[in-house]
């Protein structure tokens, strides 16, 4: 765990959170601020800052997280798809700095992507 921690705080119990899968290495719960109808977040249990932190040692633990999103995203409801974003240091706008794959969807076609400035 490290000291001030919002995630790390969510995986001890000492913050609640809305959580719909639990195991030994990996949390999933609903984001506090959803911003599409099925707004999930999945976390490493251990802390890791972001992904440009991760070494050769997480890989397996990416795919485990990566690999079950599809699972995660249709049990909370998105059926046809969803989308997913791992936000990256100042440049990807990351605001929590431990690790997490925002799942996005719900019932209707989301947004494009990346908006054009021109
Ligand atoms: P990011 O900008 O990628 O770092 O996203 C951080 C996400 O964490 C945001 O979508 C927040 O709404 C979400 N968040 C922050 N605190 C909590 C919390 N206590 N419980 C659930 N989601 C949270
Ligand atoms: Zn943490």
């Amino acid at each position: 765990m490290t000291q001030d921690c919002i995630f790390c705080k969510i995986v001890s119990g000492e913050v609640p959170s809305d959580k719909v899968h639990e195991d030994d290495e990996i949390l999933v719960f609903k984001d506090i601020h959803p911003q599409t109808p099925v707004h999930l977040l999945v976390i490493p249990k251990k802390h890791i800052s972001s992904l440009a932190d991760i070494t050769e040692e997480d890989y397996g633990l990416l795919g485990r997280m990566m690999g079950r999103a599809h699972l995660f995203a249709t049990k909370a409801g998105s059926i046809n798809g969803f989308r997913t974003i791992v936000n990256t240091g100042e440049v990807g706008r990351q605001d929590v700095y431990h690790l997490h794959i925002h799942v996005l969807g719900g019932d209707a076609p989301l947004p494009p992507m990346v908006y054009r400035n021109s």
